[in-house]
């Protein structure tokens, strides 16, 4: 029996017409292998980019509300020439943008989050032979004001169509076979995982596999949604990311890495209890995530103060940080974006000793020195410098053997 299918292709599936039209090939096939098909884009190869490139232009940090209204179009754009592409090929056809459909969100402009999507015009339509071609990214809030979902938000679109229309499978097509042990582009041996818990999906993308979004795999997990990733230049068996059931498992599944970030340091805070809340609040209260934070040991009574919040938001964390140290009595600031975050994820890793002193060995080395240190159940990130981060996945990649299989 056929299928019902959300079939989400990225920006990188999409860089010009005929890729947009080789991912209409695949739409084809799909259907005419007897299955149901809503179709969810991203915008064409980098034209998020340049919007928020044209935004920078106009203001360094643009209203909100109309950074949205702007960076949202690109989706547009893919939609409509999918919609022409599908109906080229005898398919029926319709694109829908989220306001068309009612794709709600939360009022947080730039970072929403789907509260609901509502199905019934897609579901009419699906029945009626028509294939939706969704704009990914995009949602409203409750003022009718368009928002989006953040960098590689699609995917969490993807999902959420897949999880209100009740999906069999969501399917993210990619420029990349599937899931690998980390990113292709920086290991050679990589290598492509057929399967992935949840779990570890929601660790290696929370760390910097951008592969799928960090709130596409929430989403999918809290729904029971499994995704496939697959390849829209090959014909892979992809990685279904799923729930799976304890069995066997590598203490070290995937490194991920990102280079994104700033670090922040205030110097010279009172070691007294409360500091790090009144260093931290203001921070949040503006909206600016904290990743891995790190308290130094005190000395005479004051103490260092050490955090990373994404590169866009350093120069407002800074801001924000002068303005405490002058309250608290503190030090000087320093802010330093050469850096990179490399993690080390498994679900193997719960229970064993040994494994973060092994990763901090491997590196040690190879003369990389780690500036911050974080750790999770089945996670072990480092702060290093920008410049060694290759060095650095390669060499763990090697070390933990991530290029064989267990079943090899
Ligand atoms: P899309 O345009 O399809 O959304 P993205 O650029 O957002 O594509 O995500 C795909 C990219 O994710 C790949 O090209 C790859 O470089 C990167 N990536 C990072 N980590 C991984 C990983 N563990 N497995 C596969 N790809 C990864
Ligand atoms: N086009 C958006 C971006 O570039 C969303 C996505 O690709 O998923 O971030
Ligand atoms: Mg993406």
């Amino acid at each position: 029996m056929g299928k019902l299918l959300v079939q989400k292709f990225g920006g990188t599936s999409l860089v010009d017409t005929k890729r947009l039209e080789a991912a209409a090939d695949i739409i084809v096939k799909t259907i005419s292998e007897g299955n149901s098909v809503a179709v969810v884009l991203s915008a064409m190869g980098v034209e998020t980019d340049r919007l928020i490139d044209l935004a920078k232009a106009i203001h360094p940090e643009p209203n909100l509300r109309e950074y949205d209204a702007l960076v949202s179009t690109g989706e547009q754009i893919s939609v409509a020439l999918m919609a022409m592409a599908l109906s080229k090929r005898n398919l029926k056809a319709k694109s829908y943008t989220a306001y068309q459909l009612g794709i709600q969100t939360n009022k947080r402009h730039g970072r929403a989050r789907i509260l609901d999507v509502k199905v019934e015009k897609l579901k009419k339509q699906i029945k009626k032979g028509v294939i939706p071609v969704i704009t990914g990214f995009q949602g409203m809030n409750d003022e009718g004001d368009i928002t989006t979902l953040g960098r590689g938000g699609s995917d969490t679109t993807g999902v959420a169509i897949a999880v209100a229309l009740g999906a069999d499978e969501c399917q993210i097509f990619t420029d990349v076979d599937g899931v690998f042990t980390t990113d292709p582009r920086i290991c050679s041996k990589a290598r492509l995982l057929n399967q992935v818990s949840f779990e570890e999906m929601l660790e290696l993308s929370s760390a910097g596999a951008k592969v799928l979004q960090l709130r596409a795999v929430e989403y999918a997990r809290k729904n029971k949604m499994p995704i496939r990733v697959l390849s829209s230049f090959s014909e892979s068996p992809g990685t279904l990311v799923e729930e799976i059931e304890e069995m066997e498992r590598p203490v070290v599944s995937g490194i991920s890495s990102l280079d994104n970030e700033a670090k922040l340091t205030i110097r010279g805070v009172p070691d007294l209890p409360g500091v790090a809340a009144k260093i931290l609040s203001p921070i949040s209260d503006s909206g600016i995530e904290v990743d891995v934070i790190v308290q130094n040991i005190g000395a005479e009574n004051t103490t260092d103060f050490t955090f990373t919040v994404d590169q866009k938001d350093a120069s407002s964390a800074e801001e924000i940080l002068k303005n405490t140290s002058k309250s608290l009595g503190g030090g000087s600031i320093e802010m330093d974006d050469d850096i990179a975050k490399v993690s080390i994820v498994g679900r193997g890793m719960r229970g064993q000793s040994g494994i973060a002193s092994k990763m901090f060995q491997v590196l040690a080395d190879n003369e990389i020195n780690i500036l911050m240190i974080t750790t999770s159940e089945i996670k072990i990130s480092v702060v290093i410098q920008k410049d060694l981060m290759k060095k650095a996945v390669n060499a763990l990649h090697d070390a933990f053997q991530l290029d064989k299989s267990l079943k090899a």
